[in-house]
């Protein structure tokens, strides 16, 4: 059976027994119909993850016993990376929240694009931010990280590019790239060739369906944005998230050579031997 993983925001790892919080009560009890002596793991989403055993339902409170702190090979990506996506179709967003915690991003942030056919505000909003929560705890548990994939929105690209200058300021070396179909030449690939390994944050961004308004690449291009092409093919939003993202972390991240480094201090060694 599969592991059934919740996220939990603070595990009291003093109290043996307490009850979870009531959303997550009712989740179990009414849609996961949870029994008494059923095992389950909590996350914190800051890294650690506990056993415990469910002891007792009782009209929309669950009651669990902590067994005990599991250790879990770390599985986060030393490359912070911030993914951008344009607002597209309700099931194509789920299905990128899905992929972003596997492929080991470390932040999502969805956005208004010109060409987006909606927008997301409000108790609209609240209710994607639930749904992709449990997407995204499902998804960790299925794939073992244990921290937790930040998810965020705003009304348009300008408002998702601010939001990233803070960082940007606080870190060097930081690659930042944005998704263009039909860019001659420029693969990421080629990329490396110029910015070499030391890459310590990447920031990249993927248009909606209806694909850049001339507006918004210039506006990546004047934030400091390069275009790469994900190849000679249109692919889809879903696909292009796994390509650049599967990409990057090849090329700088974690899956050269299936290296795992639980820190960034271990990670450039193991990088520079990727021999690309
Ligand atoms: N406009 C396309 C679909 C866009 S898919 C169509 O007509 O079907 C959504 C996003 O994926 C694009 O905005 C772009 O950021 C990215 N994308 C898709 N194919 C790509 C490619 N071959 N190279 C670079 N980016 C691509």
């Amino acid at each position: 059976m599969t592991r059934r993983c919740f996220f939990v925001p603070e595990v009291a790892s003093d109290t043996r027994v307490f009850d979870l919080p009531p959303r997550l009560s009712r989740q179990l009890e009414g849609v996961l119909r949870a029994k008494v002596g059923e095992s389950i793991e909590l996350l914190d989403g800051q890294g650690s993850v506990w056993a415990c055993v469910v002891t007792g339902i009782r009209r929309g409170i669950v009651t669990v016993s902590l067994v005990g702190k599991l250790e879990r090979p770390a599985c986060e990506s030393a490359l912070p990376i911030v993914l951008g996506v344009g607002i597209v179709r309700s099931d194509t967003m789920d299905l990128v929240v899905r992929q972003a915690v596997e492929m080991g991003v470390l932040r999502l942030a969805f956005f208004r694009a010109l060409r987006s056919q909606y927008g997301l505000r409000g108790k609209t909003a609240e209710k994607k931010r639930e749904r992709w929560s449990k997407i995204a705890s499902e998804a960790n548990c299925q794939c073992g990280r244990t921290k937790k994939l930040e998810i965020e929105i705003f009304d348009d690209l300008g408002h998702f590019l601010t939001s990233c200058e803070g960082e940007e300021r606080a870190t060097e070396h930081t690659l930042k790239v944005f998704a263009l179909e039909h860019e001659p030449g420029g693969g990421l690939k080629n990329l490396r060739s110029q910015t070499g390994p030391d890459i310590h944050r990447v920031l990249a961004v993927l248009g909606p369906e209806g694909g850049w308004d001339n507006v918004e690449s210039s506006a990546l291009i004047a934030a400091g944005f390069k275009t790469v092409s994900l190849g000679p093919r249109t692919l889809r939003l879903e696909t292009a998230a796994v390509a650049l993202i599967s990409s990057i972390q090849l090329l700088w991240g974690d899956m050269d050579e299936g290296l795992f480094y639980a820190s960034r201090e271990e990670a450039p060694q193991a990088r520079t031997q990727c021999k690309i």
